[in-house]
């Protein structure tokens, strides 16, 4: 009924019927068909990752309607994705408020220098993960990355040229990562990569592949500049808080940076 209610279809009407059948034929913003490229139902179904989407469904009456689509997998005993289900939530009220509300929230949360989340987004985003864990056991992994010797960069390029850096190693990491991924910019240069739906060995493969692509990476415009970095990793235990979980991380990285720099240590 309440399916209905936002898009004006009895249960009889579309029960047994594809939503690519002329019914919900979901755009995106740009009008993208999503049904034969970018379903997120159909997407969850093969990888078993939780979505959210904004999209636009079809109103029986022929209007497109603003949704809120969160699909999550449904699994058997041996863990086999044997369904999907699908929430949606009308957003037609929200999204002017919606608008004006993200504005404010890009300048409260985030770092202005790197466009990344600030360290309030990210403590806030690991609360979240943590207590998912705990209620879910949604698995999640934490990166905390420092580049090494950057005070060398400053001392030998100037100040500008290390922000320059710091914004070319944000952008690795934010084109690197998945859309439920966040990187944040923990402060200096120190960074927070939390990583959802990963276990141990695919959480230290990500930060191994961080690790590479900011070493491979470079800044062209001041003389082709490169750094590398340390990174910790941690994953959740039970009874963890967002400040034993980072400590943990930090040891981790501390642990890296002993070692020798440019390498990733994972807790066990
Ligand atoms: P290590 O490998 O042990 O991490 O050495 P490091 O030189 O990276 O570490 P250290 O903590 O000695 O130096 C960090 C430097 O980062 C010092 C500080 O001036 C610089 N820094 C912090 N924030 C910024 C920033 O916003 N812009 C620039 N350009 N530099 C920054
Ligand atoms: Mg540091
Ligand atoms: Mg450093």
């Amino acid at each position: 009924p309440a399916f209905g209610r936002v898009l004006g279809y009895a249960a009889d009407e579309i029960t047994g019927k594809r939503c690519a059948e002329n019914i919900l034929v979901h755009v995106d913003d740009k009008g993208t068909q999503l049904c034969q490229e970018g379903c997120p139902a159909s997407a969850t179904l093969a990888d078993g990752v939780v979505r959210q989407a904004s999209v636009f469904l079809h109103h029986k009456q022929g209007h497109r309607i603003p949704v809120s689509v969160w699909v999550a997998p449904i699994r058997d005993e041996n863990g086999a994705i044997i369904a999907a289900v699908e929430v949606f939530q009308d957003n037609t009220q929200s999204l002017a408020l919606n608008r004006r509300v993200t504005e404010l929230e890009q300048i409260a949360l985030l770092d202005p220098l790197t466009g990344l989340a600030n360290r309030r987004y990210i403590e806030s985003h690991l609360k979240t993960c943590l207590d998912e864990w705990t209620r879910y056991y949604w698995p999640f992994g934490v990166l905390m990355l420092d580049l090494d010797h950057f005070k060398n960069i400053n001392d030998t390029h100037g100040h500008a040229t290390g922000d320059e850096v710091l914004k070319m190693v944000s952008r690795v990491l934010f084109s690197n990562l998945r859309s439920f991924d966040l990187a944040g910019r923990w402060g200096g240069e120190e960074f927070v990569v939390i990583c959802l739906n990963v276990d141990r060995a695919q959480l230290l493969d990500l930060a191994e592949r961080l690790r590479v692509l900011v070493q491979e990476s470079s800044v062209p415009h001041a003389g082709g500049v490169r750094v590398t970095t340390s990174i910790g990793a941690a994953s959740p235990r039970p009874g963890d808080s967002v400040q034993s979980i980072l400590a943990r991380a930090d040891a981790m990285l501390y642990e890296s940076k002993k070692a020798g720099r440019n390498r990733v240590t994972i807790d066990d």
